[in-house]
């Protein structure tokens, strides 16, 4: 049996869990803390958000928690069931800067 897991930020059951440093590591993050995603939730806020914002902005659950766009965000994923696979694609803002 596969082993669940809950992602930090959806709350949802899902089978692959994934590790966001609040840091993001090309700022030197490996010292500080990260949290346990869900795929889903993981390239949603590399999406939205650009390393640097990352760093500055959203070092924390409840900072991520508190962005309007991952609210909106949060809203929908929580009706998608956690084994469904998303396709989600980086905004242009943030692949410009990337
Ligand atoms: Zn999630
Ligand atoms: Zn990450």
């Amino acid at each position: 049996m596969a082993q669940n897991h809950i992602c930090e930020l959806c709350n949802r059951n899902v089978p692959i869990i994934t590790k966001h440093h609040l840091i993001p590591l090309a700022k030197g993050g490996r010292k500080f803390e990260t949290l346990s995603l869900c795929t889903a939730c993981h390239q949603q806020i590399h999406a939205l958000f650009t390393n640097r914002e990352l760093a500055t902005h959203y070092y924390s659950l409840e900072s991520l928690k508190k962005d309007y766009k991952i609210i909106k965000y949060l809203r929908f994923i929580e009706n998608i069931p956690g084994d469904y696979e998303l396709t989600i694609k980086k905004s242009r803002r943030v692949r410009k800067s990337s």
